[in-house]
């Protein structure tokens, strides 16, 4: 959950998926929907999936005890050489190493890496500087060890303006030596932001509103949101199922422009027009149906549609 997304953010989303999902064995016997539902509003739906593929993979390959093991644990959905190193040695005190963005910075400095941040290079040499230093432990907790470099980046070296002087390995700092605190890591190259429109619906009956549920695969997937299109034919939110880009569907006819709101999703930049619209062909077969605010929000809402049903110009459509 805290991969891209902020702590303070994270912390109701992680005590409520607790108390709906308490064990492995109840993640794993779950229907995915559910878990999508609970990780609404997040974003990033592939680690939700991952999770609830991982726990299936626990039960299934452990008997549904967490393997310790890096090499059991980089074979479970969704994990990588971080979640890997950071279970291991934080769970189960395995001197394994660990790299995330906060101990890459650590480690560029004190090696003065001149490697971009994105290059193989960087990554491969952060990761040796990783392994040597634990190696080096004599025993010591990795665990304690890798929080600690993990604590050291997010406090004392900060991306800008690094607090040498209160820093416990600034006598062992080559970029302070080097004067080059303020250059490493050399920042990766900002990707372009594509802009993109979207036209959503919305469509009432009394108190329930139209909805549609988001192909099976693709972005998203699985997730509800407000019968939407993208007139500009970019792709964003194409998936194998979904209507034509540049058409609405048939059955709505758009009435005025009730706003517009901002919306980002990785690197796109997106517009969206909201319309209030009516239906015009009887009763919605699936994937559209008409369900009240409660029941989508238990479905499992894309990030867009809970936002723009928040959006004071929703609340005041007619019904
Ligand atoms: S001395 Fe400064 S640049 Fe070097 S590791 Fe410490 S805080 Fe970071």
């Amino acid at each position: 959950m805290l991969q891209q997304t902020r702590v303070e953010a994270v912390i109701p989303y992680f005590e409520r998926f607790l108390a709906r999902f308490p064990t492995v064995a109840d993640l794993a016997a779950a229907p995915v929907e559910d878990v999508l539902a609970a990780w609404s509003g997040l974003g990033y739906y592939r680690r939700a999936r991952a999770l609830h593929e991982a726990a299936r993979a626990v039960l299934e390959r452990h008997g549904g005890a967490f393997p310790s093991a890096r090499e059991d644990l980089l074979a479970l959905p969704g994990v990588g050489p971080y979640t890997a190193g950071a279970v291991a040695s934080i769970a189960f005190d395995r001197p394994e190493r660990l790299v995330d963005g906060n101990v890459a910075r650590v480690l560029a400095r004190l090696y003065a890496i001149e490697a971009p941040q994105e290059s193989a290079v960087f990554r491969a040499r952060t990761w040796e500087h990783a392994g040597l230093l634990v190696a080096d432990l004599a025993g010591r907790s990795a665990g304690e060890w890798n929080q600690a470099l993990m604590e050291l980046g997010a406090l004392v070296c900060v991306p800008r303006e690094p607090r040498c002087l209160a820093c416990p390995v600034q006598a062992r700092c080559r970029a302070l030596e080097r004067g080059l605190t303020s250059e490493l890591p050399v920042p990766k190259r900002r990707p372009t932001a594509i802009e993109v429109e979207l036209h959503v619906a919305i469509v009432r009956s009394g108190d329930r509103w139209l909805v549609q549920q988001r192909p099976a695969t693709g972005r998203m997937a699985g997730l509800w949101e407000l019968p939407t299109v993208e007139p500009s034919g970019a792709r964003l939110l194409a998936g194998p199922d979904w209507p034509d880009a540049r058409g609405a569907t048939p059955a709505i006819a758009l009435g005025d422009e009730l706003g517009t709101l901002s919306h980002s999703i990785t690197r796109h930049r997106i517009r969206v027009r909201v319309f209030e619209a009516r239906w015009l062909a009887g009763d919605p077969e699936a994937p559209l149906d008409f369900a009240s605010r409660a029941q989508i929000a238990e479905l499992g809402p894309t990030g867009l549609t809970a936002k723009i049903l928040r959006a004071p110009f929703a609340r005041a459509t007619a019904r």
